[in-house]
């Protein structure tokens, strides 16, 4: 069934290649995916400058409880969508339909947000991280989702790429299956550095954000390797 549905995408963007993918209607955008479906996906606009947990309606704070009572290793998050539908659908297709046009439009729309929002009026990191995968995942999916939803992202910001400076070396249980308390153990000593990182702020991109507990981890290899300032960036963070 999934396989028919993807077939028949696949059929319907090489038969109109402005097909918008999350309706199927024409695209007069570069991107493949409509304006009114663009203006109906969940900005998220009020969150913590740190985690980037959003803050509930009305909410007027810089720092969430749990950044208050401990600083994470990253400097600041920035993430653009709340994990709900249609964001949902665009990263489920990409992880498991083999949508790889929605890493671009993802990537793209990231981009227009760092550029004309996020890092007008601060510095961009020096280079972008995508999160790493272990290689059996990247076996089983054919790609790296944080790497492909990285590639428009660089080519517009002209920032290095670093995807083979670090690994992972430790083939964790899906983070999303395990209750909150195992989380922080199954990723314990997921990552290495294989190669030296020649800069002090980077920025790492992941496509969601859910505990964090990951982007720690991977956050407390990097400091150790000599990172010096690591903002984060996502496509979509969940409401816990
Ligand atoms: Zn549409
Ligand atoms: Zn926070």
């Amino acid at each position: 069934m999934q396989t028919t549905r993807n077939y028949l995408k696949k059929m319907t963007h090489w038969l109109l290649p402005h097909a918008c993918v999350l309706c199927g209607g024409y695209s007069t955008r570069q991107q493949d995916l409509c304006k009114s479906c663009l203006d109906e996906l969940p900005i998220l606009e009020s969150a913590c400058s740190r985690c980037a947990k959003p803050f509930l309606a009305g909410e007027q704070l810089l720092l969430c409880d749990i950044c208050i009572n401990e600083t994470p290793l990253f400097d600041c998050t920035h993430a653009l969508y709340f994990y709900q539908f249609p964001i949902t659908r665009l990263i489920m297709d990409l992880k498991f339909g083999d949508a790889l046009a929605n890493a671009r439009i993802l990537g793209e729309l990231l981009a227009d947000k760092i550029q004309t929002e996020w890092y007008r009026e601060k510095i961009l990191p020096e280079a972008l991280i995508p999160l790493p995968l272990h290689p059996n995942r990247i076996k089983q999916r054919g790609f790296n989702q944080a790497l492909e939803i990285s590639r428009p992202i660089v080519k517009r910001l002209k920032l290095p790429l670093l995807y083979n400076n670090c690994l992972r070396i430790k083939h964790t249980s899906a983070q999303a299956t395990l209750p909150a308390m195992e989380r922080q153990q199954n990723v314990k000593n997921a990552f290495t550095i294989a190669k030296n990182i020649p800069y002090k702020h980077i920025a790492v991109l992941d496509d969601v954000i859910t505990t964090g507990h990951t982007m720690m981890e991977f956050c407390r290899v990097l400091k150790q390797a000599g990172v010096k300032q690591i903002d984060v960036w996502c496509c979509a963070r969940p409401v816990l």
